[in-house]
């Protein structure tokens, strides 16, 4: 049966598991999938890896709560988290690693230092 190569098109012929005309195809193609795969992690960990800094800086001034205004100010980014937990109704927790941040409905955000594992809030 004839099958088309799904790195470059071209048909050949071969084992109905064989996926690539040839070798290089094949690497090609892996590389290519790992470079994408690569770049989107990297997007999101350097986008963590600022809000991260961004509340362990307030942290460290002793600052706990603050407005949403402030942080956007300071380009955190609300759309990126590595965990959310609903504790309270109508009150979501955010995680950013071991950076807990809740914010109000009034707008203040409040940050505090605690893992979230398994149900239990550090
Ligand atoms: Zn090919």
């Amino acid at each position: 049966m004839e099958r088309t190569c799904i790195r470059c098109g071209k048909p050949y012929e071969g084992r109905s598991d064989k996926k690539f005309c040839c070798d290089d195809c094949r690497t090609d193609y892996h590389n290519q999938v790992r470079r994408e795969r690569d770049r989107g992690f990297r997007t999101v960990n350097r986008i963590l890896a600022s809000n991260w800094k961004i509340l362990k800086a307030q942290l460290r001034e002793g600052r706990t709560r603050l407005s949403v205004a402030e942080l956007a100010g300071q380009n955190f980014n609300f759309e990126v988290y590595t965990n959310t937990r609903s504790l309270l109704p109508g009150l979501r927790t955010y995680w950013c690693y071991n950076c807990a941040y809740r914010i109000s409905r009034s707008g203040t955000v409040r940050i505090w230092e605690g893992g979230c594992r398994n149900n239990a809030y550090l």
